[in-house]
């Protein structure tokens, strides 16, 4: 963190960088490093290389974020590309053609992390990212007001089911708790975030609900979208993003799996988890990532169903050999 600390304040120019299908911690790190950063005079642009969901659309900044294409245009030069929240740099998009050509950092908290940047802060027992930055924050002295802590606050939030989930632990609570001393508003989180929802996503998650299936004795469920789905409500994968932790709150489930098809051919496999089953070393094994807890991964160039086939059977075999271990 120190080596990250001191590339910060040496830089001027600084190009602050977060993950493809972008989530609240992800968000709320790129716009809280973005705007402590330009409090401290430097040159910055935030950017994520991916349309941003439209439940953040309400988010003062969130209109800053360039993609690659708008970073190009833009003709800034930065002296230092700052990452997070990303595990590899397959998770930056297009971003990742500057690793190499000019300094790179990166704050995450991904138990999957693999090191391809020239600093890296890398500490998974942290809930959400945005406890690192908070972290940075303090270290470069940038004093949160009510809107930098509750933009910061978002990621906190986010990432630990707004406080739920077992990576809510006492720092989580800690931190979150300095923030909203600092004037963050948990419930202008909670309300643009859980209170929000359009009426075609009930549809869509009716559907859902029907094409799901229950196998290993009640310990996975899983269903999916394809792109017909999608257009026959009227919804992009953004719609969807919520309903993978529905289908894990189903009682006995451990894992829930979403197959999303997010463009043709390429499938997106969101997975939760509840209380046992690791998820990181799956999402890996099939090249993707993420936390025990939650994790991913995109493959491109089969259909839904051929990729619902090679999954769920590996996922059924484990989830069975890990309770015979128990
Ligand atoms: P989600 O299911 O919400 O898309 O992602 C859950 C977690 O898995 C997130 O922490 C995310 O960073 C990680 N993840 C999702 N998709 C991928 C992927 O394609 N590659 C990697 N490395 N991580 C992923
Ligand atoms: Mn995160």
């Amino acid at each position: 963190m120190e080596e990250i600390v001191k590339a910060l304040k040496e830089a001027n120019g600084i190009l602050v960088v977060g993950h493809i299908m972008p989530d609240g911690d992800d968000i709320s790190s790129v716009l809280t490093m973005y705007t402590a950063l330009k409090r401290l005079g430097k040159e910055v642009i935030p950017a994520i290389d991916w349309k941003i969901p439209w439940i953040f659309e309400e988010l003062e900044d969130v209109k800053e974020i360039v993609n690659y294409d708008g970073f190009v245009k833009s003709s800034f030069s930065p002296d230092l590309m700052l990452i997070v929240d990303s595990s590899a740099p397959d998770r930056i998009g297009r971003f990742a053609e500057l690793i190499g050509k000019i300094k790179t950092a990166v704050v995450d908290h991904h138990q999957t992390h693999r090191k391809f940047t020239d600093y890296s802060w890398v500490d998974p027992t942290f809930g959400a990212c945005a406890q690192m930055v908070l972290r940075i924050l303090e270290k470069l002295e940038v004093s949160h007001d009510e809107k930098l802590a509750t933009l910061n606050l978002m990621g906190i939030l986010t990432d630990t089911g707004f406080l739920q989930y077992p990576n809510a632990d006492i720092r989580a609570y800690k931190d979150a708790t300095k923030l909203v001393e600092k004037g963050g508003k948990p419930y202008v989180i909670s309300r643009m975030i859980l209170e929000n929802k359009k009426l075609e996503q009930f549809k869509l998650f009716a559907e859902v609900l029907e094409k799901m299936k229950i196998e290993a004795n009640g310990l996975l469920v899983y269903s999916y979208i394809t792109q017909d789905m999608y257009e026959k409500y009227n919804c992009t994968s953004d719609d969807s993003s919520g309903f993978v932790s529905e289908l894990r709150s189903i009682r006995g489930v451990e894992v829930a799996v979403m197959f999303m098809e997010i463009e043709p051919k390429h499938i997106h496999v969101s997975m939760r988890s509840k209380e046992w089953f690791d998820l990181a070393e799956f999402a890996r094994s099939i090249g993707g990532g993420g936390h025990k807890r939650a994790a991913g991964a995109s493959i491109k160039g089969k259909s839904t169903q051929e990729v619902i086939n090679m999954v769920v059977p590996e996922l059924i075999e484990k989830l069975e050999q890990e309770v015979s271990v128990k």
